[in-house]
């Protein structure tokens, strides 16, 4: 029975201690009383610094062990491109760019009498593993795509790489540099959240999304604009899906993220069968499920685990 913990840092930080590649006990999350719509409540942890940030995962992990002495791993899951226990790139928490944060938080814990070994990894990673956990597939691939603010892309198992398939290019189109990272043609800068904000300007994406629906009695659409937004999203969306198939194969696929609400499978699936046409590589699935902080904990987890060699 491995025990350890699984650390999850986004707009907040959520760690628990993980038993079995099961939860035991509350989460511990920092801010505890988290409110999605407050800006300020949204910087909290952007506005630390990375010495501040990395002391308050400390105290998270510290309390989710539960006086536990016999801890035997620790991950912990960042939003950017970790390697080698630095992050190279970090948008949303850009304090950390350039850290050497598997020290830091080694160091950190070594203050605290805790000296469990410790693995940084990729967020969208963590999810990749999270949901091979939860869907039994351990011995197998899983990818996932998480529709959110950007777009990331996670894989387990874990393999070196940068595997920044969110800024995979799907569109040659010069217009296309919506994206975070400045890159033209990718596929977040047609389908992160940020981007499909700068886009239309005047529109949030859900209303873009409600005005791309068919009138029933008529089967047409109001606005032309929306509809072809929607095509060119589910298009981006298959794109960057049969490049990752035509990489690294076949396979489940997971959709998760805030914005899989948007998800019209029978539209992507028909745009994915053009683009992936030779016959060993058309036994992919695609399946949305919820994302959640247990997921992720638990992938942070199972990742730590599988890097001690437990
Ligand atoms: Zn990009």
């Amino acid at each position: 029975m491995a025990k350890t913990i699984g650390v999850t840092v986004s707009e907040r930080i959520q760690a628990g201690l993980v038993v079995d590649h099961r939860i035991v006990g509350p989460l511990h999350i920092f801010p505890a009383n988290y409110d999605p719509d407050s800006e300020d409540e949204q910087d909290a942890l952007v506005e630390l610094p990375t010495e501040g940030l990395v002391r308050t995962i400390c105290d998270q992990i510290v309390g989710a062990a539960q006086g536990a002495t016999d801890i035997q791993a620790i991950g912990v899951a960042l939003p950017g491109l970790v390697r080698n226990g630095v992050v190279e790139e970090a948008p949303n928490l850009p304090q950390l760019k350039g850290s050497r944060i598997f020290e830091l938080l080694r160091n950190e814990l070594a203050t605290r009498d805790i000296q469990a070994p410790v693995t940084v990894l990729n967020d969208a990673d963590g999810c990749a593993a999270g949901l091979a956990s939860l869907h039994g597939r351990l011995d197998s691939v899983v990818r996932v795509w998480t529709l959110g603010i950007g777009i990331g892309y996670g894989r387990y198992p874990f393999a070196e790489g940068v595997w920044e398939g969110g800024h995979t290019v799907v569109s040659l189109d010069d217009k296309e540099r919506y994206c975070g990272c400045g890159g033209r043609g990718h596929m977040e800068g047609i389908m992160g959240h940020r981007a499909m904000r700068l886009r239309f300007l005047d529109m949030e994406p859900e209303e873009v999304f409600e005005a791309a629906k068919l009138d029933p009695s008529t089967g047409h659409c109001a606005d032309h604009r929306c509809l072809e937004f929607k095509r060119l999203w589910h298009k981006a969306l298959a794109a960057g899906t049969a490049s990752a198939i035509h990489i690294g194969g076949a396979g489940k696929f997971f959709l998760t993220g805030f914005n899989v609400r948007f998800v019209d499978l029978p539209m992507l699936k028909d745009y994915l069968q053009q683009m992936v046409k030779m016959s060993p590589l058309q036994s992919y699935s695609m399946e949305i499920v919820n994302d959640d902080a247990q997921t992720r904990v638990i992938g942070a987890a199972v990742t730590a685990e599988q890097a001690a060699g437990l």
